[in-house]
């Protein structure tokens, strides 16, 4: 992912080989190029106008004698700039509660019980007590896939197959955790391919009935300016703490990445690069922001 991207900021700063100095001819041929590059990777005009329009008024507000070539200045401008679009810094989950609740919530397919596993298996590693809680209650194969993954990571799974209510298990879990020394619970939900507003209603009802110390989003990547817009939606309800970006092993641009921040105003947490449980990685924007930049 961020091939494209990455190819073409390069393309953009090789305009400045062999200039002597920043002037406001080549840093504007530059800074269109950047900008072109950003809509190219997905990321929304607006968002890619007011982050190339602010690069622009760093690198003219520069000394000129300073001891980096224009190339050199561009890229740490452009690195920093990206660095802050995506959130500035690390922001890590909150793990207050006992029993702490982490709520899932995100569209079917996105990830969500994939990311339960892995997360659980994060959490084990830093040897928190971790119990999964199986609420997608409309797909028996969820519970299933739970359970295997569980299994693998030695986590136990919480689970009520004839239960409807989703709640009520969660409910009935929290207790459970209680009773056997359980420190976070991971509540795994229902998704569907599209927001709906039973879908709503029923992951705010749990995070109302929960009080979960951190709700997480999870978002495909791939689907760029649509994860964007689905996860404004599911923040209108939710106000979520942070959002867990998947599949960005896949060909993803990168624009969800790039702009979920400066739309939702929440913080990017996790990304996950790949099916194995072992493939999911705390987000830091710079260190996103120099993968970009080669
Ligand atoms: P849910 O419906 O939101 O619970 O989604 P699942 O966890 O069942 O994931 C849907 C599909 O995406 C499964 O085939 C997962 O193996 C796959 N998946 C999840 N995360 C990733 C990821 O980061 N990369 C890739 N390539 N596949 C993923």
């Amino acid at each position: 992912m961020f091939d494209n991207l990455s190819v073409k900021l390069d393309k953009a700063f090789k305009n400045l080989k062999g200039q002597g100095r920043i002037t406001e001819i080549n840093v504007a041929t530059t800074v269109k190029e950047i900008r072109r590059a950003l809509i190219d990777a997905d990321v929304n005009f607006k968002v890619a106008k007011e982050v190339t329009d602010s690069i622009k008024e760093k690198a003219l507000g520069q000394d000129v004698l300073i001891a980096v070539s224009p190339g050199q200045l561009l890229t740490k401008i452009v690195s920093e700039e990206l660095t802050e679009l995506m959130g500035g810094r690390t922001e890590e989950i909150n793990l207050k509660g006992d029993p702490n609740v982490i709520l899932i919530s995100g569209l079917q397919g996105s990830g969500k019980t994939t990311f339960s596993g892995k997360l659980a298996r994060h959490l084990k590693a830093q040897n928190r007590n971790v119990l999964l809680v199986a609420c997608d209650i409309y797909r028996p194969a969820a519970i299933d896939q739970l359970k295997v993954l569980g299994e693998q990571i030695e986590v136990d799974v919480y689970a009520e197959p004839d239960n409807k209510d989703a709640l009520k298990i969660a409910k009935n879990a929290l207790k459970y955790a209680k009773e056997n020394n359980k420190k976070t619970i991971i509540v795994d939900t229902a998704g569907r391919l599209a927001v709906d507003e039973q879908m709503m209603n029923e992951i705010e009802a749990l995070k109302k009935g929960l009080n979960p110390a951190e709700t997480l989003f999870v978002v495909d990547s791939m689907t760029g300016q649509d994860a964007v817009n689905t996860a404004k939606t599911f923040n209108d309800r939710l106000d979520f703490n942070g959002v867990v970006l998947t599949k960005l092993d896949g060909d993803t641009r990168g624009g969800a990445a790039l702009t979920i921040r400066k739309v939702v105003d929440k913080p990017i947490k996790f990304i996950s690069s790949g099916e194995k449980l072992d493939a999911l990685d705390v987000f830091h924007p710079d260190r996103m922001a120099n993968r970009i930049l080669g």
